[in-house]
């Protein structure tokens, strides 16, 4: 299994004389243009030259069998959808293997009395969509888009939309809250349909379901509207070889280290194989799937929390297993290279579109700062992210590494020291007295707040004490 140097030229579309000199650089020896590559050093040399090779086993002898969907929840803020994956979660496997107890992992999986399933990604909302989005995991296969059937169609609808439409993942309608007596599921429809969604009921073929999470009503309908959707989708994977697996959610545990949620697209994860995550890498000592319990391997569209890494990878990093921990070590530095250079590519790129930047001969260093960011709702998390972003400029990037519903804890703190970020809680009741001193131990600053004015505020004196001069 490789391909040829001649053949890894045409894929990238780059000379075999450049891809020598990348070869000889990551210490490959480098023989007649007709020598095969392993596929690691291949995507090593790919991704030198900012291509992105696709994997090559997936069709060979392999059995391709149906996999089921991944689904994802949008829709405007107060909709419901938190309520409606709370709803959709306590019939799922590992709420029933589990007693009713589950931890937020990152994704549940729901079974069907028939025997099919579907795999929610349990973050909702369009930030932990984009994030993935921007790193090129096409984790999704449907959208559900829930709309209040007392509020109708607002701006964080069509925002959902309009991502659905970009990543061309189909939607399924759930008009929610139907139990309300101010529902009005008809003028929704109306609304949808003028917004340009092709509904079912019009002769398109966006389906649309009446629920109510609060009552729990319809999720039955909801769930064979998804199941319909991939069957039409004909959703298949092969199960055999190494896997392509991507990362929902990335968490520090103080005693197992970095626990990562992953999702498998396509071949087997196998506890025990080295792989690379992102930049990352690592081997995999531990996989357990959603209930807790410990596994050999995960298969297309299980998902699985893996232990083993050693570094914190980002939502959306794609996971891919390497043969050795030489291997491992090697793509994982050639990926951290690029990600640096990409990084000061984009860092100059905003210097020079900015035009109030005065050119200098000395290249301003831009600073950067790091921050997470914990809300009482994921509304109001998406809007302070939102806001911080206002604050970038050329000299200042203010770097959102991770945002969260709830109240501060110690993995935040863990997290906010692997990345020497600072934190933001806001709406949120002030952090137990452990937490606030583990924090003043590592350095870590938090900040509380109700009012975005004064975050904004607060923020700003802070970028003015680390980067003097800057504002
Ligand atoms: P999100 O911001 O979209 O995640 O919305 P939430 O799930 O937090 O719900 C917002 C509010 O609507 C909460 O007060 C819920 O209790 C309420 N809610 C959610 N679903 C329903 C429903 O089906 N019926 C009614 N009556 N209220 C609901």
């Amino acid at each position: 299994e490789g391909m040829t140097i001649d053949e890894l030229a045409k894929r990238t579309g780059q000379s075999i004389s450049t891809l020598q000199t990348i070869l000889t650089n990551v210490g490959e020896k480098v023989g007649s243009e007709f020598d095969t590559l392993s596929i690691d050093i291949a995507e090593l040399v790919a991704m030198e030259v900012g291509v992105n090779v696709r994997r090559l086993h997936s069709n060979e002898g392999t059995e391709i069998l149906p996999r089921p969907p991944v689904v994802t929840v949008m829709g405007h803020v107060d909709h419901g959808k938190t309520s409606l994956l709370d709803a959709l979660r306590q019939t799922s496997v590992a709420a029933k293997e589990a007693g009713g107890i589950t931890q937020h992992v990152g994704a549940f999986v729901v079974g069907m009395t028939s025997g099919a399933s579907i795999t929610f990604l349990d973050t909702p909302g369009h930030a932990a969509f984009s994030a993935m989005r921007a790193r090129g995991a096409a984790v999704t296969d449907i959208v559900v888009l829930v709309v209040a059937a007392d509020d109708g169609v607002m701006p964080q609808t069509l925002e959902a939309m309009a991502h659905a439409k970009a990543a061309k993942v189909p939607i399924v309608v759930a008009i929610n809250k139907c139990d309300k007596p101010a529902a009005n599921a008809e003028k929704v429809r109306l609304q949808l349909a003028s917004e340009g969604l092709l509904l079912e009921d019009m002769g398109g073929d966006v389906q649309v379901v009446e629920v109510s999470a609060m009552k729990k009503t319809g999720l039955d309908n909801l769930e064979e509207a998804l199941l319909l959707q991939a069957e039409m989708m004909d959703l298949k994977a092969c199960i055999d070889g190494p896997a392509q697996a991507y990362v929902v959610e990335a968490r520090l545990d103080r005693g197992k280290g970095p626990l990562v949620t992953a999702i498998v697209k396509a071949g087997t994860l196998i506890c025990g194989k080295y792989v690379v995550v992102g930049s990352e890498w690592g081997r995999i000592r531990a996989i357990r799937d959603m209930a807790g319990k410990s596994t050999e391997r995960a298969t297309p569209a299980m998902p699985v929390e893996i232990e083993g890494l050693k570094g914190l990878p980002r939502a959306g990093d794609d996971i891919i297993v390497v043969e050795s921990e030489e291997r491992a070590r090697m793509l994982s530095a050639g990926r951290k290279r690029k990600f640096e250079k990409d990084r000061l590519m984009k860092i100059m790129d905003g210097r020079v579109e900015d035009p109030e930047t005065e050119p200098s001969d000395e290249a301003p260093k831009r600073v950067e700062l790091p921050i997470i960011v914990k809300g009482d709702v994921q509304g109001t998390v998406q809007a302070v992210t939102d806001a911080l972003g206002s604050l970038n400029s050329p000299q200042v990037f203010v770097n959102v590494v991770h945002v969260g519903v709830g109240s501060l804890s110690q993995s935040d703190v863990d997290m906010a020291q692997a990345c020497g970020a600072c934190i933001i809680g806001f709406n949120i009741k002030a952090p137990p007295s452990s937490i606030s001193l583990a924090a003043s131990r590592a350095n870590i600053k938090i900040m509380q707040h109700r009012v975005i004015y004064h975050l904004l505020d607060d923020i700003g004196n802070f970028i003015v004490e680390k980067a003097p001069g800057t504002t």
